[in-house]
């Protein structure tokens, strides 16, 4: 394993929110209501108080821009965000135990704002990753058309593509091209 247990399962938890944007104007927004972020919730076992109302749909949704930033830049501007996002959030780091999971860190109280508890989760993961040098391993997906963000945790850092079918359809595109290139020299 790469990381802590807790880290990887807080990297995959931001990425995924953060690739419920719309990637553009006319695609589809990942959380467009309440029940949206309500089974977002559960999906990644997010425990802790909920209001479940338009502001805190909201504050989750302002966060993604922020957190995705991190995938973005270097690592000066990423420790920048990181340090911003656990300073408004006054993080306290503390071990706990709770439901299935064995100790890990919770570094907000459970009675936090659901996006609070989000970005300093994210905050802290990412320390580790800038702690380990690995800040690389946040890529955006190499799909042309694509723009999600990905958390490369495979030991020969050959993660390109999203978990969402890019890769699939990046091997059906070179398979094509391969094909086309090998009947040209007939025509
Ligand atoms: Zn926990
Ligand atoms: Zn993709």
């Amino acid at each position: 394993m790469l990381f802590a247990h807790d880290t990887e399962v807080a990297l995959a938890a931001a990425a995924a929110l953060v690739n419920t944007s719309p990637a553009d104007e006319g695609s589809d927004e990942g959380l467009p209501d309440p029940a949206a972020l309500d089974a977002f919730v559960r999906t990644w076992g997010w425990t802790g108080e909920r209001h479940r109302g338009d502001a805190e749909l909201r504050a989750v949704r302002a966060l993604r821009p922020r957190l995705r930033r991190l995938w973005e830049v270097d690592e000066d501007e990423a420790v920048a965000i990181v340090n911003a996002l656990l300073r408004e959030a006054k993080a306290l780091p503390q071990l706990v135990k709770h439901d299935e999971w064995s100790y890990h860190l919770h570094a907000t109280p459970a009675a936090a704002p659901l996006a609070t508890r989000m970005a300093v989760e994210a905050a802290m993961a990412v320390v580790d990753v800038i702690r380990g040098d690995q800040l690389s391993r946040l890529r955006i997906c190499e799909y042309p058309t694509c723009d999600d963000v990905v958390v490369d945790l495979s030991k020969n850092r050959s993660k390109r593509f999203c978990d969402a079918g890019c890769g699939n359809r990046a091997a059906v595109a070179a398979y094509r091209a391969r094909k086309s290139l090998a009947v040209q020299p007939d025509r």
